[in-house]
């Protein structure tokens, strides 16, 4: 089978009929080599700083060594939090640098139960059980608690985290915040499935759009079925006290499972499910990646502080925001398309996989560094550039980046990128 190269994404290397995995390596190598010869392997970038709004980068050919970076998820800055480092340093000297062994089995310390009730109480809920990352937070529970006789209707655009811990149950798609297809679904699936569970995100990571979460519980509530909600976006940055698009319209009690990342703007690693207790309890003792992976290691403290510090250091929040209001305005005014985004991811729609590769490397080129998606993250002719702002760019850096964005537009001569 032959591959177009021009017209290739990663997801073509997968799983070719006829190529064991060293033949689909060696057909890979050949790809990836097309794609650095062209400029258009921008993945993997090499940063010789710690992530920031501006941070230094290694790119052979490239003129320059410090970008203005928007590829960080750390939507406050708290990565770099001074009081967010001691927590972590200081945690480091107490515990030592690791926890030796997975929880049911000697690796459940004290700081992983008040980080546990710490993100429950955040949400003003009771119980949570912690994930070594955010993915297994979403694709070990699903898989813990949906199986061959169960369905799991999700949005079509949730994370790639979601799909993989539906792999062992039934799974219907809906069309991305269409609630008359998934009204659709949960009438036709009604007392066919013993559960049916909705799993849809807050923010959306490729659109930056919300879900509309008031209607998607009237929803789930009217058939009986249950909700999940991954706002691993939303969390610290969205609604007036950070709670996430929960807080929106006051749902706190209405979902039945929140899940979440700690990598985002609790600026470390790790993830969490906020649930009932009596089935968080279940996943502590039935979700295998929990039962037999070692725990989060000491640093993991830098998240107790960046957690509270939503609420100590407000300002944060509202730095943000503008920020996301100034750099959408300048965006727009170039007649740039950003489709329906509402929170800190600004995505940049140009089209085509390759003519996206190119703008991608033009603005590296310009010393802005951000991030080129295409399919499979989204479908094949909606690729764009998507940046995320955080409250430590400032408006130079703001404005580099808009000139950047004209230069390319210029350069480029389009317009309305559809
Ligand atoms: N959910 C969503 C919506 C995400 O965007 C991501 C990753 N960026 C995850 C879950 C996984 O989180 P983590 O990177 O912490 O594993």
């Amino acid at each position: 089978m032959k591959i177009d190269f021009e017209k290739a994404s990663f997801k073509d290397f997968e799983d070719i009929e006829g190529k064991d995995p060293f033949a689909r390596a060696s057909l890979f190598h050949d790809y990836s080599v097309a794609l650095r010869a062209s400029g258009h392997m921008n993945y993997r970038q090499l940063a010789l700083t710690g992530c920031g709004p501006e941070m230094d980068l290694l790119i052979p050919g490239n003129p320059n060594s410090t970008f203005v970076s928007l590829v960080s998820n750390d939507y406050l800055g708290f990565t770099q939090h001074p009081e967010v480092k001691a927590a972590a340093i200081a945690a480091i000297e107490e515990f030592g640098s690791g926890a030796g062994a997975s929880p049911a089995i000697g690796g459940h310390f004290s700081y992983h139960e008040e980080l546990e009730s710490k993100i429950a109480g955040f949400f003003k809920r009771e119980s949570a059980i912690i994930y070594t990352t955010g993915y297994t937070a979403n694709s070990a529970s699903l898989q813990c608690l949906l199986r061959k006789s169960d369905l799991a209707i999700l949005d079509a655009a949730v994370h790639a985290s979601v799909y993989e811990g539906c792999l062992l149950t039934n799974v219907k798609t809906f069309p991305h915040n269409n609630l008359d297809a998934l009204e659709r679904i949960l009438a036709a699936a009604k007392d066919k499935y013993r559960t049916r569970m909705v799993v849809i995100d807050g923010v959306y990571s490729q659109d930056g759009d919300l879900a509309p979460l008031s209607q998607i519980v009237a929803l789930v509530k009217a058939y009986g079925a249950y909700l999940v909600l991954d706002d691993a976006h939303g969390t610290g940055v969205i609604g007036e006290t950070g709670r996430g698009v929960i807080e929106l319209e006051n749902l706190y009690d209405q979902v039945d499972i929140i899940t979440g990342t700690f990598s985002k703007t609790f600026a470390h690693v790790g993830g969490y499910l906020v649930a009932d207790p009596k089935l968080i309890n279940f996943l502590k003792f039935q979700s295998r990646q929990h039962l037999f992976s070692a725990t989060s290691t000491p640093a993991a403290c830098a998240i107790l502080k960046a957690i509270d510090l939503v609420d100590e250091e407000p300002f944060w929040m509202g730095r943000l925001h503008e920020n996301v209001a100034y750099l959408k305005s300048g965006l727009i005014s170039l007649g740039l398309n950003i489709g329906p985004t509402e929170s800190a991811i600004i995505p940049v729609k140009i089209g085509p996989i390759r003519q996206n590769a190119e703008v991608c490397k033009l603005l590296l080129d310009a010393g802005i560094y951000t991030n080129q998606i295409n399919y499979p993250a989204v479908s094949r002719k909606d690729a764009r550039i998507r940046m995320s702002v955080m409250a430590t760019h400032t408006v130079e850096q703001l404005d580099k980046v808009l000139n950047a964005w004209e230069w390319v537009v210029t350069k480029r001569n389009i317009k309305n990128f559809e």
